[in-house]
């Protein structure tokens, strides 16, 4: 971490503690504009099948149940769709907090169904065509196997033979993060799925067996989006940097994840695709969902598709007039600080984004 990353860090870390130590997000909450807070994660933390994933994708389970409770004690708990709807209808009332989680991960029916029945929240699952409709083992994930099982060194040694010399290739990389980096934005996306693919095959994975460990199945899928308090949205087919891709491809792989979505759920979506607001399906995560990985011409690819609304993966809170294709999310893990989301539910940071100051980004 830079050093101004660090300062950025600490002055966040005290300036929520101070306004959460002394009850004032409570003054800021009553005297800020309506706002929803979307919170974003992908797992709760299941040794069983997420067991080898990075940290920052999981939660543990009591961890994620005590923000719920926190939040829930002073925030209305919603729906992204219902969250939407009454901040468009003026009908915020109290401030609102949403729940999504993304790719489509099985403790999400497994883990997650089960908090959210306790705690009284809900959920939007942000699925992966590809892994789950088709079984196609993701990238990142094979390389995730292959890391585990070879090192970052010599998995790249490895990635950078098979790829030979060409752009992206990971030619002298040493580390995990260089290695995922240099694959997902450098490398031909084609070449370097073929290529993981095969080198998890040479080690003696199994591609499918990877795939079905941690993702969904169709049945599990379906279950999910019939759970009660669980809306499913979209996520793309192959979950691709956006921005790196024509307008053609982008349609191919957006409208491919809204095909899952319209096998899950035939009675609810409509002719064109397009679901309800407030009802499952109408919603999409931009993978990665950074700004520079998301295209100039994904939102209007998104809303072509069906879809009402889209997110990112940029922090801070929404408001009636946040651009619905491009809402702010924050993210929950095992390192997520309570006083700290806690103070962006209750408009603090919002406070000082108005000044000018952004501790968050
Ligand atoms: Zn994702």
């Amino acid at each position: 971490m830079g050093l101004k990353h660090r300062i950025k860090a600490g002055l966040r870390g005290l300036y929520a503690r101070v306004l959460w130590g002394t009850g004032l997000h409570r003054v800021v909450d009553r005297f800020s504009r309506p706002r929803l807070l979307v919170l974003y994660g992908h797992c709760v933390d299941q040794p069983r099948t997420n067991g080898s994933l990075d940290a920052d994708m999981k939660i543990s389970g009591a961890r994620l149940e005590k923000i719920l409770e926190t939040l829930g004690r002073r925030h209305d708990l919603v729906t992204l769709g219902e969250g939407l709807e009454r901040l468009r209808s003026g009908r915020a009332g109290r401030s609102m907090v949403a729940l999504t989680m993304d790719d489509g991960y099985r403790d999400n029916l497994h883990d997650l169904v089960p908090l959210l029945e306790r705690t009284g929240a809900r959920a939007t699952v942000f699925l992966e065509g590809g892994a789950v409709a088709s079984r196609e083992l993701p990238w990142l994930h094979a390389l995730g196997w292959l890391v585990g099982r070879l090192g970052a060194t010599e998995a790249a040694a490895q990635v950078a033979a098979s790829l030979g010399e060409v752009p992206g290739s990971p030619v002298g990389v040493t580390d995990a993060g260089t290695l995922k980096r240099r694959l997902k934005y450098d490398a031909d996306p084609d070449r370097r799925d073929a290529a993981l693919q095969a080198l998890v095959e040479a080690e003696g994975g199994d591609p499918v067996q990877i795939v079905d460990d941690l993702y969904l199945s169709m049945d599990e899928a379906r279950a999910l989006a019939a759970a009660g308090p669980v809306e499913v949205g979209g996520h793309t087919a192959h979950h691709p940097v956006l921005a790196r891709l024509g307008v053609d491809a982008q349609e191919r792989e957006i409208s491919g994840g809204a095909a899952l979505l319209r096998e899950l759920l035939d009675e609810e979506v409509s002719e064109e695709g397009r679901a309800p607001l407030g009802a499952s399906g109408h919603a999409f995560a931009y993978p990665y969902g950074r700004r520079w990985d998301i295209g100039e011409h994904s939102p209007g690819v998104v809303a072509a598709a069906g879809y009402t609304c889209a997110v990112t993966t940029h922090a801070g809170v929404n408001h009636r007039s946040t651009d619905p294709y491009l809402l702010k999310r924050w993210p929950i893990h095992d390192g997520t600080r309570l006083h700290e989301v806690g103070v962006e539910a209750s408009g603090g940071f919002e406070l000082l984004r108005r000044l000018g100051i952004d501790l968050v980004e």
